[in-house]
């Protein structure tokens, strides 16, 4: 039988879950629901100043916004538990222990201040810096001087200098010298595993198939293989995806907009428009289409099939994607989640079925659901408060006439027949001499809503009611 596909995510809660983050999570969450293997979700909060709880809440709820349930983790447990990092560390004591005795690690004492001359020399030579690696052979007695000064120890691992090549899923064969790294760093001085130990002890004993992650890993890529190698465990498969750039081709970052998927969220990207750009950013769809549910996305996945290339994230085109998901919602759903945006409006004004009347009215236009704020405005209230462009148009000689001439309309409107007033509007429009058909509308617009772009003027006819409607146009005569 082949062998179950375990793949992870395994954020560090130092921030808000970032876009990259999450397209490495959703890539991963493919990956296994189309090879029907696991998808886990581990906590790397080794860097316990920079971790946060409030960090680890959001990235969990960002994560199940976007339907990327995990089948172990943090909060539900599983197997290899625990998922946090920081709850292990007797972990990586036990397995640098392990390379220290096996001769595969060593202690190092060196001071900041001899690390940093070292560094300082090999600037001034203009060669790279590598550790020289001075520590890694000292005696037990020059250890025991040193601890006697007071110094601690980190422990460092011996990487062996050699051409190391490796095939990535993505990349294809790559390969590095890792001379050029020097003895890299896995046991800190306060007991902690760096990031590069940690990720490989853990994926070891959770027993990753598949690293599917961001290219600015793959750094440090022959390290892990090198450690893997060390404790004679097997190597899981490596898939490095490009990296997500701005439309400017710099690092996506916050002075481009949102970064974090709950900053989407809460400016109304639907999750659901919101996973489907994310998965087009790197990934491309067999047949083109590329509105696909998470089903659709995963039936057509295959890690072959995302590009090695960076990817541009394209603002306007979520916007693009967001209005497309926002017109095909059923209305009740779509009413469902706008309610959140309109919590500044008295909604008892409204039934059920006309709040959802009020958005479908609006959301034509609409690309991301914060919009919907101001565009239900006109409907709650009595009065409205014309803009600039209404006003003008509220001010031109023919108003006057066209909005007495309107109460006569509005009077013989049913309410109820909604075709018949769309009839009776049209004929309206067209039954003046000397006023287009067009000043017509905006001037009723204007008197209705105070503005002259919004919903179709019958269903803000509908929606406010005789009442409102007479009151409004009453109160643009001046009455
Ligand atoms: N904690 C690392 C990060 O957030 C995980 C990297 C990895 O997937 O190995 O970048």
């Amino acid at each position: 039988m082949a062998e179950e596909v375990r793949v992870r995510i395994a954020p560090s809660p130092s921030g808000n879950l970032h876009v990259g983050t999450a397209r490495t999570a959703l890539f991963n969450y493919l990956f296994a629901k189309k090879m029907g293997g696991k998808f886990v979700l581990r906590v790397e909060d080794t860097d316990l100043e920079r971790s946060s709880d409030a960090y680890i809440k959001n990235i969990f709820d960002s994560l199940k916004a976007m339907g990327l349930n995990w089948d172990e983790g943090p909060d539900i447990g599983g197997p290899y538990a625990p998922y946090t990092q920081s709850e292990k560390f007797d972990v990586y004591k036990k397995y640098a222990k392990e390379l220290l005795d096996k001769g595969f690690a060593y202690e190092c004492f060196c001071t900041q201040e001899e690390l940093d001359e070292e560094k300082q020399r090999a600037i001034d030579e203009k060669r790279p810096h590598v550790y020289s690696g001075r520590c890694r052979d000292l005696t037990e007695e020059e250890k025991a001087k040193f601890r006697r000064e007071g110094r601690k120890a980190v422990i460092r691992f011996k990487m062996p200098s050699k051409i190391m090549k490796f095939h990535d899923l993505i990349k294809g064969d790559l390969e590095f010298d890792t001379s050029l790294m020097g003895d890299f760093v896995i046991m800190k001085s306060n007991g902690s595993p760096t990031y590069n130990f940690a990720v490989v002890i853990d994926d070891m004993q959770m027993a990753m198939t598949h690293i599917i992650r961001g290219e600015d890993h793959i750094s440090n890529t022959p390290k892990q293989i090198a450690i893997y190698e060390a404790l004679g465990a097997k190597v899981p498969e490596f898939a490095h995806v490009g990296m997500i750039l701005a439309p400017d081709r710099t690092k996506l970052s916050k002075r481009h907009g949102a970064t974090a998927v709950s900053d989407f969220i809460e400016q109304g990207y639907l999750p659901e428009a919101f996973v489907n750009f994310v998965a087009l950013l790197g990934w491309a769809p067999s047949d083109g289409v590329e509105i696909k549910t998470l089903d659709e996305i995963i039936a057509d996945f295959s890690l072959e099939s995302i590009s090695p290339s960076n990817s541009i994230f394209e603002f306007d085109k979520l916007n693009w994607m967001n209005g497309q998901y926002i017109r095909s919602m059923d209305n009740s759903e779509l009413t469902r989640r706008a309610l959140k945006y309109m919590q500044q409006y008295n909604l008892s004004e409204y039934s059920t079925e006309k709040l959802e009347e009020i958005v479908a009215s609006v959301k034509e236009p609409i690309t991301v659901l914060s919009e919907i704020t101001d565009a239900v405005e006109y409907y709650f209230g009595e009065d409205v408060q014309p803009n600039i462009e209404a006003q003008d148009i509220l001010n031109a000689p023919e108003a006057k006439d066209v909005l007495s001439r309107s109460i006569n309309l509005v009077n013989s409107f049913d309410f109820s027949d909604h075709d018949g007033l769309v009839e009776k509007l049209m004929a309206f429009r067209k039954s003046f001499e000397n006023v287009k058909p067009k000043n017509v509308m905006w001037t009723i617009r204007a008197a209705l809503t105070g503005r002259l772009r919004g919903a179709e003027l019958s269903a803000v006819f509908t929606i406010l009611g005789k009442e409102r409607c007479l009151h409004r146009i009453k109160k643009a005569l001046g009455e």
